[in-house]
């Protein structure tokens, strides 16, 4: 009997993968009381070592595997687990507990573990709570050890060909599976614009996401189907289901041949009009991936991998030695540099507003940039720097109004100040641009764009905020809507504004690198898109193939009517021209 799970897909040039399955260790460890006779005390503390031994060269094989050219704050977060591990205040008591009240390894570790939890759980403070999530974590591997539950993802060659199942996916975990040749992706939480997803994107690989309790459906190595098209996981698939996905990997791998054909190739529509097609990357090895896949540029440099797994923020010689190994690795291609984006979907240890009542409405991005200028100016003082090595621009998430562009500007005027008091080299007519993702933005985008000399489009956080819908949770996933009216008439509103101020206007949210979408956006006026490298290709394919006036005429009467469902009929028939 064929089984299938449902969740939501993710993966725009590869969209099945047919391998097996490859469970990452997940859910909560139970544990039941179980106590021993004296004499057993002794193995139960020789087995409660062992398994922290176990737990500790896990780790060190997952720090080992770090390339050197590695940002250091990956081998960090590993580094203060490995601390955590070997801290006294977690194995003397569990010893005690052994050797004192003899209970069994796993069932004394079980009741340290909830004696720490709560300790933890009393205090309100952010930053302690993720050492909360550390500590849970680590105790929970070493459960597994103890009750011979542990599944390694460090072992390297069961993951090539496999598609990983995980509850979640860890920063730690993402970083190994970017190593390796993996299948596809799937996960039991997170929605498609989570940040989760987008790093599954970013690794060309298809993927699906919020696919609830299918770790419970399937068996270690057994053979499944991923659909991300469908956002389907199927297993026990019969031989005829199984042939027709067979037939459909083969054509998929084909239709990437052709593909690369085009690498060279100009973005070039059918009414000449001229299309930069840019990438959005997170960290500077994903360089590598930026040339594969053919693009002008980076039009999205998230920096806030720079912040992640570490205790104190990066100075500005770390900043510095990041962007520049970036732009040299650019090779003179364009680089657009995001400023620090922290908070909501994208905090950190130590950083970000995690424990607020309201995340993605609170002190993020640009906000807590402008409260914090201990964090912003390095950032701000690096970037400066890096621009008299190499073509960028600085970009600013978030903004929701003029005065937080002229706070920006004069940070920086006073870091040029500086910078010229110290000697030190900078581009001075480097361009700022800011993204418009807040609806407040996007309805003065005019007033911000006579202040700024690029805007980009950044959809995921635009359709969030418009729609009121929260990109981490799956259960409204269903309501996101890139070509939902609203949020049409904002993107138009934008482009318009641009023109206007006669300055680029480029879109970065995913929206920009999915097909389905991109007549729709060449119609509306747009010519610069900035997308997860493995979206390039398909995407140029398209437009190649599309008259930007033919799409403009098709869709003007559509927009302008705000009815979401002419708007569909539009776009399907787009699609088929
Ligand atoms: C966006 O919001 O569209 C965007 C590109 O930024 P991020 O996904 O990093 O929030
Ligand atoms: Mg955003």
């Amino acid at each position: 009997m064929t089984l299938s799970c449902q969740g939501t897909g993710v993966g725009s040039q590869r969209q099945i993968a047919i391998g097996p399955a490859h469970l990452l260790p997940g859910g909560e460890v139970k544990i039941s009381p179980r106590w021993v006779t004296a004499s057993e005390t002794d193995d139960e503390l020789r087995r409660f070592a062992r398994a922290m031994r176990d737990t500790r060269g896990e780790l060190r094989a997952i720090r080992e595997q770090i390339p050197e050219d590695t940002p250091s704050d990956i081998a960090a977060f590993i580094d203060t687990h490995l601390l955590i591990l070997e801290d006294n205040a977690l194995t003397s008591a569990v010893e005690s507990l052994i050797r004192d009240e003899g209970c069994a390894a796993e069932w004394a570790l079980q009741l340290r573990r909830e004696a720490l939890l709560k300790v933890f759980d009393a205090i309100a403070d952010p930053y302690l709570r993720t050492r909360r999530d550390d500590i849970n974590h680590l105790i929970n591997q070493v459960l597994k050890q103890l009750t011979g539950q542990a599944r390694q993802i460090v072992d390297a060659n069961s993951l090539d060909g496999t598609i990983v199942i995980g509850h979640d996916i860890s920063p730690a975990d993402i970083f190994v599976l970017k190593h390796h040749q993996i299948a596809g992706l799937v996960t039991e939480l997170g929605g498609p614009m989570s940040h989760t997803a987008i790093l599954a994107n970013s690794l060309g690989i298809p993927a699906v996401v919020g696919a609830h309790h299918v770790a419970e459906l399937l068996r270690e190595g057994e053979l499944i189907i991923l659909d991300a098209h469908n956002g389907a996981v199927i297993a026990e698939a019969d031989s005829t289901i199984l042939a027709w996905f067979q037939r459909r990997l083969a054509a998929e791998h084909g239709d990437q041949a052709s593909l690369h054909a085009l690498l060279s190739t100009a973005a070039i529509t059918r009414d000449d009009i001229e299309i930069e097609l840019l990438a959005n990357i997170e960290l500077p090895e994903d360089v590598a991936l930026v040339h594969e896949s053919g693009a002008d540029g980076i039009g999205l440099y998230r920096t806030e991998w720079l912040f992640m797994n570490r205790d104190t923020p990066p100075d500005e010689e770390e900043h510095l030695a990041a962007y520049q190994r970036l732009l040299e690795g650019m090779d003179g291609k364009p680089v657009v540099f995001r400023t620090l984006d922290l908070g909501a979907d994208k905090w950190c240890e130590n950083l970000g507003n995690q424990g607020c009542r309201n995340p993605a409405l609170g002190l993020r991005a640009i906000r807590l940039c402008l409260t914090e200028p201990e964090i912003f100016m390095p950032q701000l003082r690096a970037l400066l720097r890096a621009s008299a090595l190499g073509p960028m621009r600085i970009m600013i998430p978030m903004l929701s109004s003029v005065e937080e562009i002229r706070q920006v500007r004069a940070l920086i005027t006073g870091a040029q100040r500086q910078l010229r008091r110290d000697g030190l080299r900078y581009d001075p007519n480097i361009a700022i641009g800011g993204m418009i993702e807040v609806p407040a933005a996007a309805l003065i985008c005019d007033l911000l764009a006579r202040e700024l000399d690029f805007l980009s489009i950044g959809t995921n956080d635009l359709i969030q905020y418009t729609l009121a819908i929260d990109r981490m949770d799956e259960e409204v996933t269903y309501l996101y809507d890139p070509a939902h009216p609203a949020i049409l008439q904002l993107v138009r509103n934008i482009i318009r504004a641009g023109n206007e101020a006669d300055i680029p206007v480029s879109m970065c949210g995913e929206m920009a690198g999915e097909t389905r979408y991109t007549r729709l956006l060449l119609g509306l006026g747009l010519t610069r898109f900035s997308m997860q490298p493995s979206a390039i290709l398909p995407v140029k394919r398209l437009l190649l193939n599309s008259d930007a006036s033919e799409c403009n005429r098709m869709i003007r009467v559509a927009c302008a009517s705000n009815d979401a469902d002419i708007i569909r009929g539009v776009i399907e028939d787009l699609n088929e021209i």
